[in-house]
C-alpha cells in the first residue's frame, strides 16, 4: 500500500546547490573528473532500483521475516535473493570502492546518497550489503596484501558478504569482557572458538560465501580492550584459486525474533575451532574494528535518513488524501464533506517536523560524506587532518541525533494517519518498528553521547569543537552582509555561544566529579545536533534566499521550512542546555536498593 519515489530534487539541492560537490571534487585528483551530469545519472538509476526493486519486497521481509531451517541453514524471504543478485549484477554494491579491487571509485559523498534510497526502500535488506561494505573498509586499511588480493575483489563485486561479530552473551557495550579465543595453530592460521550473539547477515541464502571479521583474544593477550584481536573467518575457506573451499567448523545456532528488520537475519554464531587469520597487529583488533564501526555508525545515520524519508512520504500523501473535520478558519475543500487533515495546524506540525528533521539530516550527512572524500582523498595533508577531526568530532553525532530524530519521525508519520497508522496495511508500523534498532546497535545513542563529550570534545580540550565553530562562523560572515539571511544566522551565532559556555562550565565539574560527563552527554548531544542542524538549515536557506525570485516554489519551501525549525524545533535546546547543566546530584543521590 505504501509509496516511495528517490526525493531526487532535494538530493540535487544538496549536492549541487548547497555543497558545490563537484567543484569540491575537482580538488581531489581522485575524483576530478566526475560531473553533475554523472552523478544525477547514477542517482536517478540507483533510485529506480530501489523504488522497483527494493521497495517492493519490503513489507515481505517484514511479514515473512527470515527462517531458521536447523543445522545452521537460514533462508531469506521471497525475493530478496533475487534482489541481490540483480543488485550485483548490476554493479551497485561497487559504486565507492577502491578500482584496484574492481570497485567504481565513486565519492563516498555519492555512496551515502545511494545508501539513503537504499535504506528508505528496504533497510533490513540493505544491512547485507552494507556489513560488506564495512568488512571491505576494515580489510582495506589493515589486511596483508594477500588477504586483500583474496577476499576484497569478491566483497567489492557483492559475490561475497561480509559481518561483524563482536557482540557475545556477556559482552554488548564492554568489548572488553569478552570471551572468544583464537588459539595459534603455528602456521600463522587460527583455531577460533566461542559464541557471538545478535549478528546481523551472519547466515542466509544470498551470497556464495560469508566472510566473518570475528573478535577473539590471543592466549597470552592482557585483559580488556588491549588484548582484543581481529580475524577473518569465512564460511567457506577460500581454495588454491581463491573459490569457496572447505566448510570451515563453525554455524549459526539460531536467529532471533524481533521487533523489526525482520528481513535481516539477526544470528547465533557458534565458533568451534574455526580457522581464522589475523587482521592487524596482535591485540590492536579494536583499531581495526573502529574503522568498520566509525563506517558503519554513518551508516546507521543513513539508515535513519532513509527511513524518515519514506515515512514522511507516506504521511504526507495520507495527509493530503484523508478528509477529516473542517478547517478552524472555515472549509476549504467546499465540494467535499470534510477537508484533507492537512489543513489542520497540528497535523502541519507533525509533517513540517519531519520534513525539517529529514532534510537537514540529509544535507549533514552529504556534507559529512564530502569531509570523508576530503579527509582520504586531499592532496594537502593539513586538508586532510581538519576533515579527519571534523568528521571524528560528529560521527557520534550523525549516529545519535539523526537516528533519535529519525525514531520521532516514523512516529509522527504514524500518528499523521492515526488508526490507520497502528495497522499493518500502510507500512508505517513497520518504519516505526525498523527505526527503533537504528538507536541501539553500533553503540547506544547513550554510547555515541559520551564518545562525542567525553572523547572528542573533552579530551582534547574543545579544538575539534572550535574547528566547527570556525567552519559556523565562516557559513555566518558569508552572509553577513545580507539582511535576509539574520533571522537564521542570529540564532544559529547564539547557539554556538551557548554551546562554548556550557562545553567550559561541563569540563570544569567533570575535572571533580567524572559521572558528570556521564549526566550531561545525552542532553549535550542534543544540543550539537540542533547547532549543525541550525547550520544546516542557515546553509540551506542562504543558497534559497538567493533563488527566491526564480519563481520555484522549492525554494519557498526550503524558507519555510527553515522558518518553521527554528521557530518549533530550535526553542528545545534551552530546556536541553538546563538538563546538561543539571548536574549528576539528582542522578547518583539514590540508593540502588531504594529504586
Ligand atoms: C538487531 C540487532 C543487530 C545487531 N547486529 C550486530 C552485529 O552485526 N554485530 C555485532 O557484533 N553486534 C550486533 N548487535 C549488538 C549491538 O551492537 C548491541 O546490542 C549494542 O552494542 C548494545 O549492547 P547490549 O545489547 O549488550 O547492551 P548493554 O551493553 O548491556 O547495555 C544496556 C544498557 O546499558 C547502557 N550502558 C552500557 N554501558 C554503559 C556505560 N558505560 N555508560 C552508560 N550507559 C551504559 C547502554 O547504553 C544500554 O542502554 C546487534 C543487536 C541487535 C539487537
Amino acid at each position: 500500500m505504501g509509496q516511495y519515489t528517490p526525493p531526487l530534487r532535494d538530493m540535487q539541492f544538496v549536492l549541487h546547490e548547497m555543497l558545490n560537490v563537484t567543484g569540491a571534487l575537482k580538488k581531489l585528483p581522485a575524483h576530478a573528473d566526475i560531473d553533475a551530469d554523472t552523478i544525477n545519472t547514477i542517482l536517478e538509476e540507483g533510485g529506480k532500483f530501489c523504488a522497483e526493486v527494493l521497495y517492493p519486497i519490503n513489507q515481505v521481509g517484514d511479514r515473512e521475516g527470515c527462517t531458521y531451517k536447523g543445522d545452521g541453514v537460514v533462508t531469506t524471504p521471497t525475493g530478496f535473493k533475487e534482489a541481490y543478485a540483480q543488485f550485483v549484477e548490476a554493479g551497485w554494491g561497487a559504486l565507492g570502492m577502491d578500482p584496484d579491487f574492481g570497485g567504481q571509485g565513486l565519492p563516498h559523498v555519492v555512496h551515502s546518497a545511494f545508501m539513503e534510497m537504499m535504506n528508505s526502500a528496504n533497510q533490513a535488506w540493505t544491512m547485507y550489503p552494507g556489513l560488506s561494505h564495512g568488512a571491505y573498509n576494515a580489510l582495506h586499511a589493515f589486511g596483508t596484501p594477500e588477504q586483500k588480493q583474496l577476499y576484497l575483489p569478491k566483497l567489492v563485486s557483492g559475490e561475497w558478504t561480509g559481518t561483524m561479530c563482536l557482540t557475545e552473551s556477556h559482552a554488548g557495550t564492554d568489548l572488553g569482557i569478552l570471551k572468544t579465543k583464537a588459539e595459534p595453530v603455528g602456521d600463522g592460521t587460527y583455531r577460533i572458538t566461542g559464541t557471538k550473539i545478535f549478528i546481523s547477515a551472519g547466515e542466509h541464502d544470498m551470497s556464495k560465501n560469508i566472510i566473518h571479521l570475528v573478535l577473539a583474544r590471543l592466549p597470552d593477550a592482557p585483559p580488556g580492550t588491549k588484548g582484543i584481536s581481529l580475524f577473518i573467518v569465512p564460511k567457506f575457506i577460500p581454495d588454491a584459486d581463491g573459490n569457496p573451499g572447505k566448510r570451515n567448523d563453525f554455524k549459526c545456532g539460531s536467529i532471533e525474533h524481533k521487533m523489526g528488520i525482520h528481513g535481516n537475519a539477526t544470528c547465533v554464531m557458534n565458533f568451534d575451532g574455526a580457522l581464522g587469520t589475523l587482521v592487524g597487529e596482535p591485540n590492536k583488533g579494536l583499531n581495526a574494528m573502529f574503522v568498520m564501526m566509525n563506517s558503519a555508525r554513518l551508516g546507521v545515520g543513513m539508515q535513519s535518513v532513509g527511513l524518515a524519508e519514506v515515512a514522511y512520504q507516506n504521511s504526507l500523501a495520507y495527509a493530503k488524501d484523508r478528509l477529516q473535520s473542517r478547517s478552524l478558519t472555515g472549509p476549504k475543500a467546499k465540494d467535499k464533506p470534510a477537508d484533507p487533515i492537512i489543513v489542520h495546524p497540528d497535523v502541519r506540525r507533525m509533517l513540517l517536523t519531519q520534513k525539517a528533521y529529514v532534510e537537514a539530516a540529509r544535507a549533514f550527512s552529504y556534507w559529512a560524506g564530502l569531509a570523508i572524500d576530503m579527509e582520504h582523498k586531499h592532496p594537502d595533508e593539513k586538508v586532510r587532518k581538519e576533515n579527519a577531526d571534523l568528521v571524528a568530532l560528529l560521527t557520534p553525532v550523525i549516529k545519535g541525533f539523526i537516528t533519535d530524530n529519525g525514531y520521532d519521525s516514523t512516529t509522527l508519520a504514524m500518528q499523521v494517519l492515526g488508526g490507520h497508522g497502528y495497522i499493518a496495511e500502510w507500512g508505517l508500523e513497520q518504519h516505526v518498528r525498523d527505526a527503533r534498532i537504528n538507536m541501539i546497535y553500533e553503540g547506544t545513542n547513550t554510547i555515541q553521547a559520551l564518545d562525542l563529550l567525553g572523547r572528542k570534545v573533552l579530551a582534547d580540550g574543545g579544538a575539534k569543537l572550535m574547528k566547527f565553530g570556525k567552519v559556523i562562523q565562516d557559513l555566518v560572515k558569508f552572509h553577513a552582509e545580507n539582511p535576509a539571511m539574520k533571522e537564521f544566522s542570529e540564532p544559529l551565532v547564539a547557539l554556538l555561544g551557548e554551546v562554548q559556555k556550557l562545553t567550559m562550565e561541563i569540563g570544569q565539574k567533570a575535572m571533580k566529579n567524572p559521572d558528570e560527563v556521564g549526566a550531561a552527554a545525552v542532553p549535550y548531544l542534543r544540543v550539537i545536533g540542533h547547532l549543525v542542524f541550525s547550520f544546516a538549515w542557515c546553509y540551506a536557506a542562504g543558497v534559497a534566499v538567493k533563488k527566491l525570485d526564480s519563481g520555484d516554489a522549492f525554494y519557498k519551501a526550503k524558507l519555510t521550512t527553515a522558518r518553521f525549525y527554528f521557530a518549533k524545533l530550535y526553542p528545545e535546546t534551552a530546556s536541553l542546555i538546563k538538563q546538561a547543566r543539571a548536574g549528576s546530584a539528582s542522578l547518583m543521590e539514590l540508593d540502588v536498593e531504594n529504586f
